[in-house]
């Protein structure tokens, strides 16, 4: 009796013990589910790959999510969350845009960070290399965009010591440039501070 019931507790403490280390899943989509039933050319949607990513978040777990990108750049998104998790940079949650039916703003307005997006840019019509999934869009409250008197999200603050902001230095934008990548938060037209793209033609 006594030992039962000692066995039964190791097993509660085990519980408890392996519940710590689960990562709270924020996206768990199959392919189709992230491509969300928009009509997408079948020569983007067989370049496009659904990558499982951890990251702690703000609340001090880990979290597990997806990122939808090219297959070009599946090695450089999963170097770039590696990363982040050992340098315990947070990432609110990275769930595909068809979370939000396709929506964009939907998406920033939730802080989310996200790859491939079927829109173009910003405030243009020029085509996005988020349509190509060679762009990502890193935590846009603490990160917004910046056109003319415009902000995106409205909400957004931008404080560079605040954890989760990119800066020149941050270890994220140093990766990604190493790796090729543009950082958008110096651009001229709209200064993007969430935005980092890898223009693969
Ligand atoms: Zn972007």
């Amino acid at each position: 009796m006594i030992r039962s019931g000692l066995a039964l507790v190791l097993i509660l403490v085990g519980l408890a013990f392996a519940s710590e280390f689960e990562p709270i899943v924020d996206s768990r989509m199959n392919f189709e589910e992230a491509l969300g039933g928009q009509i997408i050319p079948d020569s983007i949607q067989l370049e496009l790959r659904l990558v499982t990513v951890q990251y702690w978040s703000f609340d001090g777990h880990i979290h597990e999510g997806q990122i939808l990108c090219s297959r070009l750049v599946v090695n450089d998104v999963e170097d770039l969350f590696e990363l982040l998790k050992r340098t315990h940079f947070p990432i609110r949650s990275a769930i595909p845009i068809s979370r939000w039916y396709g929506s964009d703003s939907a998406s920033m307005a939730n802080d989310n960070t996200s790859g491939f997006a079927w829109r173009t840019m910003w405030g243009s019509d020029t085509p996005s290399w988020h349509m190509k999934g060679l762009a990502i869009d890193f935590n846009p409250r603490e990160n917004p965009a910046f056109h003319h008197s415009r902000r995106s999200p409205p909400d957004g603050t931008l404080d560079p010591k605040a954890p989760g902001t990119l800066s020149d230095n941050s270890p994220v934008v140093r990766l990604l440039r190493s790796r090729g990548w543009k950082w958008g938060a110096h651009w001229r037209r709209v200064q993007d501070w969430q935005h980092m793209e890898k223009q693969i033609r």
